[in-house]
């Protein structure tokens, strides 16, 4: 073995020494409640499509449409010659959508926050997270090069504490920064809700601005389901409002909603939406009609029969002894704290055909590993009841 490949080997056993090697399992069906893997049929608890949407009659008939008017690619970068107006017709149904001035989409969730941040922040501007938000922001911050604070998660004291060093460091500048705190609505990973009035107020008191991750969010909160800002009548107040359209939107891609200036600058400014060629036809098309879907009566029969599943597994689980988050969602971790007992339960639930990620580091902090369960409008109640079933005679081992 040459160096390289020796060294990659090295690599790869301190993954794997630490319970943390991962690897892709090809899936031969759809994306939906129940899945092909290998020639065995698993019962689907793992993904972000939250109302069911990836896999439904009007999704794809809208991206076979999209590629049949526009074909298979889109050639350029919006801004060469790629901005297709099946694009143009998703970004004004996500403002429509979320009642905002303007909407830009993206290729992915990931490259909006990471454009979005590196288009409002330099090393002069000061960036504010909390503990938990998700990788594209952490990278985000990284790459902008702003003054990084992180506060304690959902610990609005801290939060304050962090913005009245901001408040110094603006006073002490030439320059004004900016100072921008990043939240997200729904945390991926532990299934709680960000304690955005406090938030809201408190950016508000101090002159920052607020970068609103509706990833989790987008789809089943407020009366039109635009997300948690919605719910909380403060949509008005968060300057840069995000998501994806890859979870309950059931395609692929990103979106910022604000105002028409800040979709302005993210069109000049923002480099993963400059440098990169637009998402393909099929995937604008997909994601229009999802958000066409939530906004309509239908949106709402899928978001009352999630909760109502929601509802009947977390009652049953409690039932059962785990322990889990006060708030609704469609994400229950269920934490078991060591890597090895996280991948030992996931085993146990796919010998029993059912699917249930094991999430460890860097995912989640180390010694914090857990199952995440997420449901989907799509599944019955027999499914629901299936997994608690199994997840009692589980819990026993943990
Ligand atoms: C999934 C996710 C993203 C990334 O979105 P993609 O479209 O999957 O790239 C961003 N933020 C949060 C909180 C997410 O859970």
């Amino acid at each position: 073995m040459n160096d390289f490949e020796q060294q990659l080997e090295q690599q790869l056993a301190g993954i794997r020494e630490q319970d943390l090697y991962r690897e892709l399992r090809p899936v031969d069906s759809p994306q939906a409640t129940r899945l092909l893997v290998g020639r065995r049929e698993l019962l689907n608890f793992s993904s972000n499509d939250y109302l069911g949407l990836a896999d439904c009659p009007q999704l794809k008939e809208a991206a076979k449409r999209a590629v049949d008017e526009f074909g298979a690619g889109s050639g350029a970068s919006r801004l060469v010659c790629g901005s297709l107006a099946i694009h143009h017709q998703l970004d004004d149904a996500l403002a429509a959508f979320k009642g905002a001035g303007a909407a830009l989409s993206f290729s992915s969730g990931y490259a909006t926050a990471m454009a979005a941040l590196c288009a409002l922040l330099d090393k002069d501007d000061i960036l504010i997270i909390d503990k938990l938000v998700h990788a594209c922001i952490v990278d985000g911050a990284r790459l902008c090069g702003a003054k990084l604070r992180v506060f304690a998660h959902n610990d609005l004291n801290d939060l304050e504490k962090k913005l009245k060093w901001a408040d110094k460091q603006r006073c002490a500048a030439g320059k004004r920064p900016r100072i921008l705190i990043a939240a997200e609505s729904v945390y991926s990973m532990d299934g709680d809700l960000a304690h955005l009035r406090d938030i809201v107020e408190l950016k508000d008191k101090h002159g920052a601005w607020l970068l609103l991750d509706e990833a989790h969010g987008t789809g089943l909160y407020g009366e039109h389901r635009r997300g948690l800002a919605e719910a909380c009548e403060l949509a008005g107040r968060v300057e840069i409002q995000m998501g994806t359209l890859g979870k309950a939107i059931g395609a692929a891609g990103g979106y910022i909603c604000g105002s028409r200036k800040l979709i302005d600058v993210l069109i000049n400014q923002a480099r993963s939406f400059i440098f990169s060629t637009a998402p393909v036809p099929a995937a604008a098309g997909a994601a229009k009609a999802g958000v066409e879907i939530i906004a309509s009566g239908e949106g709402e029969l899928r978001r009352k029969r999630l909760w109502a599943l929601v509802d009947l597994l977390k009652s049953s689980l409690v039932g059962k002894g785990w322990v889990l988050p006060p708030v609704q969602s469609a994400i229950i971790p269920l934490v078991v704290g060591e890597e090895s007992r996280a991948m030992q339960l996931a085993e146990a639930l796919r010998e029993s055909g059912i699917f249930v990620p094991a999430i460890r580091y860097p995912t989640v902090a180390r010694g914090e590993a857990r199952l995440r369960v997420t449901l989907s409008a799509n599944h019955t109640a027999e499914e629901v009841d299936q997994l608690a079933f199994t997840m009692g005679a589980l819990k026993a081992r943990v």
